[in-house]
C-alpha cells in the first residue's frame, strides 16, 4: 500500500465500519456512514479474492476508474479511484459496485443503481467556482505594492484582522482589445469572488502611479461599502458613505481631472493595443497633492 494513503488517513482518522457490517441493526442512517479508502478496499478485496487498491478523486466525469496492477508477488489485483462521494455511500450502492465491478454490463440491476446513486450525487455537489487567475505584477505597475499602504491605511479598520471584511484579492484585468470607443471600466469589483480588477490599459509608464492608485482605491471603497437597492429598486453604487469617503480623498479631484483629460488617450489606447505616450506632464504630482513639511516639498499619500 503506498505511503502516502497511510499518512492521508492518520491525517483524517475515519470511523471504523466494520462493527456496524457486524451489526447491521444498530447502524447509524447510511448517510451519516463514512467508508475510509482503506475500508473501501478491504471489502472489496473480500467480495472479489483479489487484491483491490481503493483511492479517492474529484473527478467528476468519471467518478469510478478502475486499472490492472500487479502486486509485489505477481498477483493481478485492481487500482480503482473513486470519487469522494463514495466515502458516505449507502450499502446498496457498495453492493452495486461491486457487481457491477463483477460483471460489467451483465450486471442489469446493479448498472443503474449505480448510474443513478452517481447522477444525483454529483448534481447536488456545488458548482466549482471558476478558476480566477491573478495577475498583480504588470508591466509598469505592481498593484500589490500600490495597495499595500491603502490596506494598513485608509483601509486599516475595514479589512480583517481589525475590520469586518475579507480583503479583496487584486488583479490586472484580461489583455484583450476593447470595443467601445465611447467608454473604458478602468475597474472593477466583483462581489462573489472578492477580485478587484484594473483595466490592463492603466499598466503603462505614462499612466502616473498615483492615478492607478486612485482606482484600486476607488475599487476597495466597493468592496467595504456593498452595492443596495433604493426604495425604488435602483441600484445604488456609489451611495453616501461610498460619496463622503471618496471625496475627502486629497486625490479624489487630480484624478477626476486626469481621467478626464486622458480619457480618449485611454479608449483609444484599450482599442489599439497602442502604448501611451509618456509626456512631463504625466510623470508630475498634482499640486493638491504637494505639502509642504520641514521645509521640504513632499507628496503626503504613501505612493
Ligand atoms: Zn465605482
Amino acid at each position: 500500500m503506498p505511503a502516502d494513503r497511510g499518512t492521508r488517513s492518520r491525517r483524517t482518522p475515519q470511523p471504523r465500519p466494520s462493527a456496524r457490517i457486524a451489526e447491521p441493526g444498530s447502524s447509524p442512517p447510511d448517510a451519516t456512514c463514512q467508508w475510509s479508502e482503506e475500508d473501501w478496499s478491504r471489502f472489496l478485496t473480500d467480495r472479489f479474492e483479489l487484491p483491490i487498491q481503493v483511492s479517492f478523486g474529484r473527478s467528476r466525469s468519471a467518478p469510478v476508474q478502475a486499472r490492472a496492477f500487479e502486486t509485489s508477488d505477481g498477483q493481478a489485483g485492481w487500482q480503482l479511484r473513486l470519487h469522494k462521494l463514495f466515502a458516505a455511500a449507502p450499502e446498496e450502492v457498495r453492493d452495486a459496485l461491486a457487481k457491477w465491478l463483477r460483471a460489467g454490463r451483465r450486471a442489469r440491476k446493479a448498472g443503474p443503481v449505480l448510474d443513478e446513486w452517481i447522477h444525483a450525487e454529483i448534481a447536488s455537489l456545488p458548482r466549482r467556482a471558476a478558476k480566477v487567475s491573478i495577475t498583480p505584477v504588470g508591466e509598469a505597475h505592481d498593484l500589490e505594492r500600490l495597495a499595500l499602504p491603502l490596506i494598513v491605511g485608509e483601509f486599516a479598520n475595514d479589512f480583517r484582522p481589525r475590520g469586518p471584511h475579507e480583503r479583496p484579492r487584486i488583479t490586472w484585468g484580461r489583455r484583450a482589445r476593447s470595443k467601445s470607443r465611447r467608454s473604458l471600466r478602468l475597474g472593477s469589483f466583483e462581489p462573489e469572488s472578492r477580485v478587484v480588477r484594473i483595466h490592463p490599459v492603466l499598466d503603462q509608464k505614462a499612466v502616473p502611479a498615483w492615478f492607478v492608485t486612485f482606482v484600486l482605491k476607488h475599487e476597495l471603497l466597493h468592496s467595504v461599502t456593498p452595492s443596495y437597492r433604493d426604495a425604488a429598486g435602483r441600484w445604488v453604487h456609489h451611495g453616501p458613505e461610498f460619496q463622503a469617503r471618496e471625496s475627502a480623498w486629497p486625490e479624489y479631484r487630480p484624478a477626476l481631472r486626469w481621467e478626464r483629460q486622458n480619457l480618449p488617450r485611454l479608449i483609444r489606447s484599450a482599442r489599439l493595443g497602442s502604448e501611451l505616450r509618456v509626456r512631463p506632464a504625466d510623470l508630475a504630482l498634482p499640486q493638491e497633492l504637494l505639502v509642504q513639511r520641514d521645509g521640504i516639498r513632499q507628496h503626503e499619500l504613501p505612493f
